[in-house]
């Protein structure tokens, strides 16, 4: 999935095309500045969280809300949901006290839209602050401790990386078993705490690493696994190096160095580049592309609003657990057509975008 740089982006970019709609939502009164894109409604409502940031200039704040709702049209696409993409994102500053009034008038932009954006939570906006906007608007999901909420998404995000990481073995390995194999967690954090009581309980040899001594201490306390410095995981000798930390962690510098066959991890953007995708490829490493595997956690908000009967765990982690057979399809085609898993699941996405879209 490619985007404008934030250097490049400019209202005449080609790319800008693509948007279906975007909208600026300023309101001096309550120093709302915010601004929110659909991507695309093909396959359904465009739906995405909302990001609070103190963005340095109004075209960072712009970039980034574009290149999240594009993210989320990929993501909802691939994993087969009746969503189109979208994000929000709020201009402040998400530690400071939030002023409920802006997030009522946030609210009713979003109502305005009349559901085509459904919002939620993202980096900055938690919640309380979701509770203040749904006294606007209906279209919000995830609000912890409400009536048929999905509650916290991180336990099915890891239950669908889990299973993805299973995919690969099978195409890596010619087994899907981690039983033995050696995995090298980067991040240790509220995913990876899920992940790694899956893994361990598998007989995968866990070896982690994250910047936080806390979470350190939380996972190496439930289950034991031995860690490492954390420059210093892209040299530990194992079979799946997991990102679960930050983007960007896979680029030119710390691919030499990893030494697994695999890399799949929760974290989004691991690619520095799609070059580096490629370059994956021709090392005859398997990578498994990031929004798809990493879907675990928006297909459990989905079956909060979208299937029958309203929010049942067993029935949305059994839908996680299916990232599994995403990942078979993308390698299997991968495979099948010589070309690297993350530019099979861009068409595969872009596809059935364009299908429904042709379908009107
Ligand atoms: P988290 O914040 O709980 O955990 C991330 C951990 O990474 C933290 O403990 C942090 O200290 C650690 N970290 C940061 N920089 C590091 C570095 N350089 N080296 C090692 N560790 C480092 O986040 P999370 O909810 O567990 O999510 C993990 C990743 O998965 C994030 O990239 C997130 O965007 C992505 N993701 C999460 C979900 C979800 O449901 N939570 C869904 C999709 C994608």
């Amino acid at each position: 999935m490619t985007t404008a740089t934030q250097s490049t982006l400019s209202i005449n970019t080609p790319m800008m095309n693509e948007f279906e709609q975007v909208v600026f939502c300023n309101d001096a009164r309550t120093g709302l500045n915010a601004i929110i894109s659909l991507h695309s409604t093909a396959l359904g409502p465009a739906t995405g969280g909302c990001r609070m940031w103190n963005y340095e200039s109004r075209e960072a704040a712009l970039y980034d809300v574009l290149r999240l709702s594009k993210g989320m049209t990929y993501k909802n696409a691939i994993s087969g949901l009746n969503w189109g993409g979208g994000k929000a994102v709020i201009v402040g500053d998400p530690k400071a006290p939030k002023n409920p009034e802006m997030l009522k008038r946030f609210g009713e932009f979003v109502e305005r839209l009349g559901g085509h954006y459904i919002t939620a939570k993202d980096v900055g906006i938690g919640s309380d602050d979701l509770r203040i906007v749904k006294t606007k608007t209906s279209h919000v999901l995830g609000i912890d401790g409400e009536k048929n909420s999905s509650g916290d998404p991180s336990p099915a995000t890891a239950w669908g990386v889990y299973h993805g990481m299973r995919a690969a073995a099978k195409h890596a390995f010619g087994n899907e078993s981690l039983k033995g194999l050696r995995v090298a967690m980067q991040g240790l954090g509220t995913v990876s705490c899920s992940l790694v009581e899956h893994l361990t309980a598998e007989g995968a040899i866990v070896i982690g690493c994250d910047i936080d001594e806390a979470a350190i201490k939380k996972v190496t306390g439930k289950f034991g696994i031995e860690t490492v410095r954390a420059d210093a995981i892209y040299d530990v000798p194992c079979d799946i190096f997991s990102p679960n930390a930050l983007g960007a962690t896979v680029n030119a510098q710390t691919l030499p160095r990893i030494k697994a066959k695999v890399i799949a991890g929760a974290a989004n953007n691991q690619l520095a580049t799609s070059e580096i995708g490629d370059e994956i490829m021709r090392r005859g490493m398997l990578y498994a592309p990031d929004y798809a595997i990493n879907a675990g956690g928006v297909i459990n908000i989905y079956h909060e609003s979208r299937v029958e009967g309203g929010y049942r765990k067993a029935q949305a982690f059994e839908h996680a657990g299916r990232i599994g057979q995403t990942m078979d399809m993308i390698f299997t085609r991968a495979k099948a057509e010589n070309i690297p898993p993350h530019l099979v699941a861009d068409k595969i996405a872009e596809e059935r975008v364009k299908n429904a879209s042709q379908a009107g």
